[in-house]
């Protein structure tokens, strides 16, 4: 009885399978990757858990130094996941194009590490937390390396100085051409976004003649803080920008493309200066709390690196103090917990409160 049940199974699950009456197999969320990734299901759960839950969240204010990004509807919010076996969910606003702002940094100090190394990019820029504000000028003059690190404004222009090009608009081509093979996509500029920030963006220009005083930048100043802008100002989807983070957990090779855009042995670098600083004087706390590797962005966007598995960006434009979305940091911290994301806890890799213990 049980044998001839047995012969019989496998054919009519064939053909179950052949008519559709059965779903295909889909494979469970990155777990080809990594085997300690949450399925699907639970992965759609919380994310959709985490956008009701802070959909009507009305903390924070829109950036509005840079004058386009105080019109940005306030109420537009997305929530995106892309994953090292190459899946996306995505939830909310997530074909509305936003400047990427200050997320542009993580991947300039990518593409001027494909060229120099990261020995060499530390020793120009550095890997510092700064405790301050993101354009502080105090930072400059202070720090021994005066860049601090690639995320604080002044460390990003230096970092935009080092890409090799004959011209500004080689480098601006070579970094959007950079940024859009992360992406899978291409990426164009947001005119409107770049004017409005050219014309107001006297702060960075002082930043980047108090670096020329201290030898820090490596490039006219001026054409490395107009070609800093251009980036600034790179529209991206959330869903975009989760993939964007996706190619970096998944060692730097894009899981839609399947190319290879950064040096894997770089992403350990750059994974640690996201978790230092890519919330600016906001990272102590985020590292504490979330404990992924993140960077935020004055147009809304945070995109958090989930490595081996994943990323998730969300964009929500009202910030805090430091400059940081809201909702943003809301939904990654809700659905990090909820999915043992940390980085700093043994159950991200697996292993339960109770589990295996090391033997004396
Ligand atoms: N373009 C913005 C600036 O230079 C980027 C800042 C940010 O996103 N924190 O101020």
């Amino acid at each position: 009885m049980f044998r001839k049940r047995m012969r019989v199974a496998p054919f009519v699950l064939a053909v179950l399978l052949a008519t559709g009456l059965v779903p295909a197999y889909r494979p469970a969320l990155a777990q080809q990757a990594s085997p300690v990734a949450p399925t699907r299901a639970q992965a759609q759960m919380v994310v959709t858990e985490a956008y009701e839950k802070f959909r009507n969240e009305t903390g924070g204010k829109n950036a509005d130094y840079i004058p386009v990004l105080a019109q940005v509807d306030s109420k537009l919010f997305g929530i995106a996941v892309a994953t090292t076996d190459n899946q996306v969910l995505a939830i909310g606003n997530t074909d509305f194009a936003f400047s990427i702002q200050s997320i542009s940094k993580v991947f300039s100090q990518a593409l001027a590490m494909e060229e120099l190394g990261p020995d060499v990019f530390f020793l120009k820029i550095g890997s510092e937390p700064t405790g301050r504000a993101f354009n502080s000028v105090f930072a400059v003059a202070d720090m021994p390396t005066h860049t601090g690190n690639p995320y604080v404004n002044a460390g990003a222009i230096s970092t935009v100085s080092l890409i090799s090009g004959k011209t500004a608009d080689e480098k601006w081509n070579k970094i959007l051409n950079f940024y859009s093979r992360a992406a899978g996509e291409r990426l164009t500029l947001l005119n409107e976004v770049y004017k409005s920030e050219a014309a107001t963006n006297t702060g960075n220009k002082a930043l980047s003649m108090l670096l020329a005083k201290y030898d820090r930048i490596y490039a006219d100043p001026f054409e490395s803080v107009d070609v800093y802008t251009k980036q600034c100002s790179v529209g991206v989807t959330v869903v975009q920008l989760a993939r964007m983070g996706a190619t970096l957990a998944n060692n730097g090779k894009n899981p839609a493309t399947v190319e290879q855009v950064i040096k894997p042995e770089n992403v350990p670098y750059i994974l640690s200066t996201m978790m230092m600083a890519g919330l600016y004087d906001g990272s102590g706390g985020w590292a504490w709390k979330v404990g992924l590797p993140a960077k935020s962005g004055v147009g809304g966007g945070i995109v958090a690196v989930v490595p081996g598995k994943g990323a998730i960006a969300v964009f929500a434009p009202p910030l805090d103090e430091a400059g940081n979305s809201v909702k943003a940091q809301k939904v990654i911290e809700y659905v990090a917990r909820k999915l043992d994301f940390n980085i700093y806890s043994p159950r991200s890799v697996g292993l339960k409160p109770g589990g295996p213990v090391a033997s004396k």
